[in-house]
């Protein structure tokens, strides 16, 4: 085992997911205590531009993993590349987002090299004798739990989006390419296409900032007014779950237990009541602001600033001082 950090850049289409980015922060600040270099490890095909990104983010050294049978996502085909990177590399410790794709993929990693997983990690540090050390919210984000890992076994942790910044000031990575070679088994599962959810609008999971609505929009076209304001803060439309049941918007847009959880900078919540399934999806948002005309609605709680106001006069108002303000700016 060496001192490194493996980062699992993760990547659809050759863009890298944000929060791969984010994780050079935490892989630094590791690196920096056991005194060995973060790499990054990009599986795809078509990956340059990917890598570039991890190159300006500041990792020390880059992998790719590239070939046309791994162009789409498949968790047996990206598992025995990322763990032909682990067993290149031979990090003290692994991290990859808390995604889809780093949920799915991270267990498997973790058992075919016997290690240890942490998931959804929001902080994380080596303890006197060098062993991760990690904490993830649990009970909804009520309590902490502190998970030690072995010193001795490679250790891998899935880490949540928008807890640490992405730097920039990078762009001196080595960059070395490993072939791909199938592991038995990997056909097992197929992936014939993947089809998106939610057409090109931005995804919650990956947005800054996010206008969510609940059950007092009433219908999906008064979601337009979301939409708006969204447009004019680039930010993700959200919904509650009571929204996605009356069909007002699809459940990829569902914030929530059931639904996605989030963590963006700023989280507007338009008539949505605040039941403890819904804040356990987004109570993790820096700041948190809400929009509702019952005063006692649990979100209130949680929120920074709460304005008790009908939504349908607040957010079009709310739209045009964002314009207006864009205007001036
Ligand atoms: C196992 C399980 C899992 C669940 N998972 C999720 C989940 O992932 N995500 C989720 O969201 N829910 C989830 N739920 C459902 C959850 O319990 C709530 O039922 C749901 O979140 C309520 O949605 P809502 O806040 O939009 O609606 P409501 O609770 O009906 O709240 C509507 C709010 O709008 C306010 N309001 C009304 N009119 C206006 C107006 N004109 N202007 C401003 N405010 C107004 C009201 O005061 C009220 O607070 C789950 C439930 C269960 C049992």
């Amino acid at each position: 085992m060496t001192d490194d950090i493996l980062i699992f850049a993760e990547q659809r289409d050759n863009r890298i997911h944000p929060a791969a980015l984010q994780l050079v922060t935490p892989a630094r600040a590791l690196a920096d205590k056991t005194g060995g270099q973060v790499v990054a490890c990009v599986v795809g095909d078509q990956i340059d531009t990917a890598a570039a990104a991890m190159n300006v983010a500041g990792v020390n050294r880059i992998i790719t993993i590239s070939n046309t049978s791994l162009a789409v996502y498949s968790a047996t085909r990206y598992r025995t590349a990322l763990v032909a990177a682990a067993e290149k590399v031979q990090p003290r410790v692994l991290l990859l987002p808390a995604s889809f794709m780093g949920r799915d993929l991270s267990p498997r990693v973790a058992a075919r090299l016997s290690a240890g997983l942490g998931t959804d990690v929001v902080e994380l540090d080596l303890d006197g004798d060098g062993a991760l050390e990690i904490h993830r919210p649990i009970y909804n984000g009520k309590a902490s739990a502190k998970l030690t890992f072995a010193r001795d076994r490679l250790a891998i942790a899935t880490v949540r989006a928008n807890t640490f910044p992405a730097p920039t000031d990078g762009g001196a990575a080595a960059t070395e390419s490993l072939a791909f070679t199938p592991g038995a088994g990997d056909d097992r599962i197929t992936v014939k296409g993947i089809e998106r959810a939610g057409g090109e609008v931005k995804d919650v999971a990956e947005a800054d900032i996010i206008v969510a609505g609940g059950r007092a929009l009433k219908n999906e076209q008064n979601f337009a007014l979301l939409y708006k304001l969204a447009k004019e803060l680039d930010a993700a439309v959200g919904a509650s779950r009571a929204a996605c049941d009356a069909g007002y918007q699809p459940h990829s847009r569902q914030v929530g237990l059931t639904g996605k959880t989030v963590t963006p900078k700023l989280y507007i919540a338009a008539g949505i009541s605040g039941a403890i399934q819904h804040l356990a999806g987004m109570r993790g948002s820096k700041v948190i602001v809400n929009i509702n005309t019952d005063p006692e609605a649990p979100l209130a709680q949680v929120a920074d600033y709460t304005i008790q106001h009908d939504l349908f006069k607040v957010i079009p108002a709310l739209t045009a001082e964002v314009r207006a303000l864009k205007a001036q700016s």
